[in-house]
């Protein structure tokens, strides 16, 4: 039987592989780090089905200077970074327009309808829904002028369909209680949930999907050559034959486009984690922070704070003035916390309309490509994988596929 080549073994690549098993397909990841590396191993670990607002969204002209300007910003741009960052930035501010924003808002909010269905399958097994923990995100304004300012995109989330019930400071107290008193407002979003340890919850799949006959080779691939029975791989020195290759590294999937004929302007948020161990009993859900850009969580391993977005490539470089961010804004939020032990920095993959990439290559119908999944790479990967396996089944995919064209650009 033909056999289908993933890149990248993170939320993306091994949601792809489980539904392309399903299909009846034998499946080979590629991924030198391994399972669940990448972004997809410290992200804030919510199922954030309501989150249809891009990163592009017309407040970015009101907030941009203030953010750029502030130490408690959690947006940074590394002006060293500008001179390559300038056409996708320059491109981000376009989509930022109000009609582009609300047509990319719209293509998310469809992708996002369908998140639920798309773990549907994987959250049977009993093995991977002990990960789930279903209590609802909330979202917090520490000022009433911030929640007056976002009224214009809550509204537009109400209009795709979000639903959500907003609470004032004595509700969001009782519901969590060990929270500072300093939150104005707060907006519960229904039916959203977390996973306890996302990375875990990859390699339980990984596991399981190993047992089926997933193969997982452990070596960076250089390259793909479509042809006319597939595409050639050549990875470590050596070159396969596949009938099929996925796309889904991430940050890292520009390179494989312009091999296969696209030119996508795929560059990178940067986003950081700081854990807290033994502090994830303080809440009882995803608490997030509009002013302050992040997320806490409680995993299994502790509570970890992620988020803020910092425009400045790919180095390995922390921000330590992020992290101090994260530190200092969450202790704020939580005065039992005492200190995190560890941290982390990701590369979110995104494109600057904020939608993803879930297409076949301009070269070849046998080159899938499924990246560019932003802030929501987590809760879109059960769909984006179905996606895959129709596109490679020649299936009709559950909605018009055209916004994630990586030809739009
Ligand atoms: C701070 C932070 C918080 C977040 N919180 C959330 C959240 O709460 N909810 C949500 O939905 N999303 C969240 N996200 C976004 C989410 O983590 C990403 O969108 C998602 O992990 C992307 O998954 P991926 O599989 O596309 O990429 P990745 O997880 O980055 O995986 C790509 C893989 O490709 C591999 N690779 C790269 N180059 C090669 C090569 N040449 N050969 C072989 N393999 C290669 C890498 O090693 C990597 O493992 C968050 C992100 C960050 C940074």
């Amino acid at each position: 039987m033909p056999e289908i080549a993933i890149i990248g073994a993170g939320f993306i690549g091994l949601a792809s592989a489980a539904a392309l098993m399903r299909d009846g397909h034998r499946v080979t990841l590629f991924d030198p780090a391994g399972v669940g590396q990448g972004a997809s191993f410290g992200n804030a670990g919510t199922f954030a089905h309501y989150a249809c607002i891009p990163v592009n969204n017309p407040s970015v002209f009101r907030d941009l200077p203030r953010f750029l300007l502030s130490n408690e910003s959690p947006f940074r741009l590394r002006w060293t970074y500008l001179p390559h960052l300038a056409p996708w930035l320059v491109r981000f501010m376009m989509s930022s327009l109000p009609r582009r924003y609300e047509a990319s808002a719209g293509a998310l909010a469809a992708l996002l309808d369908r998140a639920h269905d798309g773990y549907a399958l994987l959250l049977e097994d009993p093995q991977l829904a002990r990960f789930v923990r279903p209590r609802e995100c909330l979202y917090l304004y520490s000022s009433a002028a911030s929640f007056d300012a976002a009224q214009a995109t809550l509204a537009l989330r109400r209009k795709l369909g979000v639903a959500f019930d907003v609470l004032d400071g004595a509700a969001i107290r009782a519901l969590e209680p060990s929270l500072a008193p300093i939150f104005e407002r707060g907006v519960l979003f229904s039916n959203s949930w977390h996973f306890s340890d996302p990375q875990r919850f990859l390699q339980t799949l990984y596991e399981q999907l190993g047992a089926q006959g997933l193969k997982l080779e452990r070596v960076a691939v250089d390259g793909i050559e479509p042809d006319a029975q597939g595409a050639k791989l050549s990875a470590g020195g050596v070159t396969r034959q596949f009938s099929h290759v996925v796309v889904a590294t991430g940050a890292r999937s520009a390179q494989f486009a312009r091999q296969c004929g696209d030119v996508v302007p795929l560059d990178t948020e940067r986003g950081y984690h700081v854990r807290f161990p033994g502090a994830q009993q303080l809440i009882s859900r995803p608490v997030g922070w509009a002013e302050r850009g992040f997320y806490m969580t409680p995993m299994a391993d502790g509570l970890r704070v992620a988020g803020t977005v910092e425009l400045a490539g790919f180095g390995d470089t922390k921000n330590r003035s992020l992290l101090d961010l994260l530190t200092f804004s969450s202790r704020r939020a939580l005065p039992a916390l005492d200190a995190p032990d560890s941290s982390w920095l990701g590369f979110r993959p995104t494109l600057p309309d904020g939608l993803p990439v879930l297409a076949r290559s301009r070269a070849s119908a046998h080159v899938i490509y499924a990246f560019g999944h932003q802030h929501l790479g987590v809760t879109l990967a059960g769909v984006s994988g179905r996606i895959v396996a129709d596109l490679i089944a020649q299936r009709a995919p559950p909605l018009d596929l055209s916004p994630y064209a990586a030809t739009r650009f």
